[in-house]
């Protein structure tokens, strides 16, 4: 199937994740509308029907970002444009990270991931996964990506103070967001396969 993503970031943990799916690149004459929508799982959709229309077989897309309760769930769908259009991760995380310093201890936050899903008829399904955790403000570590050297996440024990950038591929994967929708969809196209 064809993920529709161009964050290599995305394309690289969904193939750790799906090692037996045959993910195929997004064709480079697929343009990729605005991620206008008002959630997670409508900007996912937007993204597999683009790819859907100009491919025809089956698709995935994924829409995830970060919500803060603080912050009335900011930067949640703009989270890749949170500092602009063109803001770079770097960018994106020192706006949260001012916007986050004079917050009370534990600044509660949580990755959402929305996975759509087309197959070869044009049927879509959507999943979704989450990963609870709370923001420090000192970024640690070189995994990941995004937000995640200032993420930890509630999946790791209480006195393991490592962020998301500081844990594995492997212990990212199994708990991430991501992951979780991801697993989501794999048990429910075996499930359909084994009917
Ligand atoms: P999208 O490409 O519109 O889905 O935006 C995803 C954005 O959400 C990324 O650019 C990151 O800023 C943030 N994000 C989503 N998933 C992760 C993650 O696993 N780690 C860190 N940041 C993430």
């Amino acid at each position: 199937m064809i993920l529709a993503s161009r964050n290599s970031h995305k394309v690289r943990e969904l193939a750790g994740i799906l090692p037996t799916a045959d993910l195929q690149p997004l064709p480079d004459e697929v343009e990729l509308p605005p991620e206008d929508g008002d959630t997670f799982v409508a900007n996912a959709l937007i993204k597999a029907r683009a790819a859907r229309e100009v491919t025809g077989g089956s698709v995935m897309a994924d829409d995830s970002g970060l919500e803060v309760d603080a912050l009335d769930g900011r930067p949640g769908v703009r989270s890749a444009r949170y500092a602009g259009e063109n803001a770079s991760d770097r960018e994106n995380l020192d706006k949260l990270l001012a916007e986050v310093a004079s917050l009370a201890d534990p600044v509660v936050a949580r990755y959402v991931c929305a996975i759509a899903w087309i197959d070869e008829r044009g049927r879509e399904l959507t999943f979704e996964g989450r990963c609870e955790g709370r923001i420090v403000t000192e970024p640690r570590g070189q995994g990941g990506f995004g937000y995640d050297p200032v993420f930890i996440p509630d999946d790791t024990p209480p006195e393991d103070m490592r962020t998301m950038a500081e844990l594995s591929p492997r212990e990212k994967n199994s708990i991430s967001h991501r992951g979780r929708a991801a697993r989501a969809m794999a048990e429910r196209l075996e499930a359909a396969a084994e009917r």
